[in-house]
């Protein structure tokens, strides 16, 4: 992300909270971050020599409940950065009325130009150092970009070796075997598609042969085109951090999903033909989603956009100046605080599952999934009706509310 991304959200926040009348103090708590730690931390390499990383973890608001939050692995991972996405997970969790607060960590490192061992030795110094202030009744971690359920099982048996029982319930994105949820996996393109598919309805738009371009083919990439097909949608582009692969006629998944696996990138797949990031996003499309990195819809391309509709899978993906191109290009924006949460909602169940010791069925999580999804849809736009305000702002809105009503009612201690 260019420029400081937390202070859009700030921003956001103080223009959001004028809106309501909240009490300019409270606006002001809201917009600071509650603890942060820095570590540095050294880890043998394979060539035996000495290398010393920096990672953070910014636990934002503990208001609602104990924080939640992702853990990054990029070698531009920054403090900026990682606050803006524990402010983000603080919204999330509020606008989908989950009793968490947020939080966010992350290492500077480049993941894939190590080996497994030297990721599994940053991840337990890593979690080693952050020790001291998580926990399952006070943070809890989940796997983002470049990390994933091998990371999260490396920490929580970290977290265990350190108290000398096993907690299951200091990270989620799992495996099952110790602890994880089912619908894990590929629950925050689960939990768009169930808002996707009501804005649809409520536009009177078919999904069925609606063409659709995502940027990024990771976790919740891939499995969003997955389901997007299985919906019947046309998923006409793809990419990744090397390029996209581009069919008019639709592309084949899962044989993409293979190609990816065997090369390591989506450009050279046999039914596509190769085009630039900027390409892909200057499609005529129904549906663009964006699920790589943040900030990648900024002013000069946002003009250039080809969709009609927006759901923000990834985190931050729209700079507030694109943004407002958007909107008065009137593009609908299904904003991230409110689409992508179905993976904090299920790591949500995970965590319950793990303090209960007790676990669910498929069906129960993704009935479950569905019913808070739809929920906190149906209540932005409510909001968004109301107030007559974007998405974005309705959401913002719903979560100010709820974290306005903790505060009155624990009030300010001492
Ligand atoms: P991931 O590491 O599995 O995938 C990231 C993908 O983005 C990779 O395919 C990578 O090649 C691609 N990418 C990187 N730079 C790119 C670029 N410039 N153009 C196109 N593609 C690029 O990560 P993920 O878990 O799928 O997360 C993707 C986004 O979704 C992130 O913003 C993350 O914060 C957000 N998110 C993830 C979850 C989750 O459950 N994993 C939940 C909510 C939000």
């Amino acid at each position: 992300m260019a420029s400081d991304p937390f202070d859009a959200i700030k921003g956001r926040v103080e223009d959001v909270g004028r809106r309501l009348g909240l009490d300019p103090g409270l606006v002001e708590i809201l917009n600071r971050p509650k603890r942060e730690l820095s570590v540095n931390f050294p880890v043998r390499m394979d060539d035996d020599t000495l290398e010393t990383f920096h990672g953070h973890r910014v636990q934002y608001n503990m208001a609602l409940g104990p924080c939640k939050g992702g853990l990054r692995y990029h070698p531009e991972v920054d403090l900026k950065e990682i606050r803006a996405l524990a402010a983000l997970m603080t919204w999330k969790c509020a606008v989908v009325g989950l009793p968490y607060g947020g939080a966010y960590g992350g290492v500077a490192c480049s993941p894939k130009e190590m080996s497994e061992r030297e990721l599994e030795s940053l991840t337990r110094r890593y979690v080693s150092e952050i020790s001291i202030i998580i926990g399952p009744q006070a943070d809890i971690l989940a796997p983002d970009v470049y990390t994933d359920e091998r990371t999260m099982s490396w920490a929580m048996d970290t977290y265990s070796m350190n108290v000398g029982y096993s907690v299951p319930g200091v990270v989620t994105g799992k495996p099952s075997a110790i602890g994880g949820s089912v619908g894990r996996g590929d629950a925050t393109a689960r939990g768009l598609m169930f808002i996707v598919e009501e804005v649809f309805k409520d536009r009177r738009m078919n999904l069925h042969g609606a063409t659709v371009a995502i940027q990024g083919f990771g976790k919740v990439g891939a499995s969003l085109a997955h389901l997007l097909g299985e919906a019947g949608c046309k998923v006409v582009a793809v990419s990744d951090s090397q390029g996209g692969t581009f069919s008019e006629v639709g592309l084949d998944i899962e044989s993409l999903r293979l190609h990816k696996l065997s090369r390591g990138r989506v450009t050279g797949f046999g039914d596509g033909q190769d085009i630039g990031g900027r390409e892909l996003l200057e499609l005529e499309c129904d549906l663009l989603v964006p699920a790589a990195l943040g900030h990648t819809i900024d002013r000069e391309n946002a003009k250039a956009l080809g969709a009609r509709m927006i759901a923000e899978a990834a985190n931050a993906p729209v700079t507030p100046e694109a943004d407002r191109i958007l909107d008065a290009r009137e593009i609908l924006l299904l904003p991230d605080i409110l689409c992508n949460t179905g993976g904090v909602t299920v790591s949500y169940f995970e965590w319950v599952q793990d303090l209960q010791y007790y676990f669910w069925g498929l069906e129960e999580v993704t009935t479950r999934l569905r019913d808070v999804m739809l929920r906190a849809y149906r209540q932005a736009r409510a909001v968004a009706e109301e107030e007559d305000v974007s998405l974005r702002d309705a959401s913002y809105m719903v979560a100010l509310r709820r974290l306005e009503n903790a505060y009155r009612y624990r009030g300010i201690f001492p």
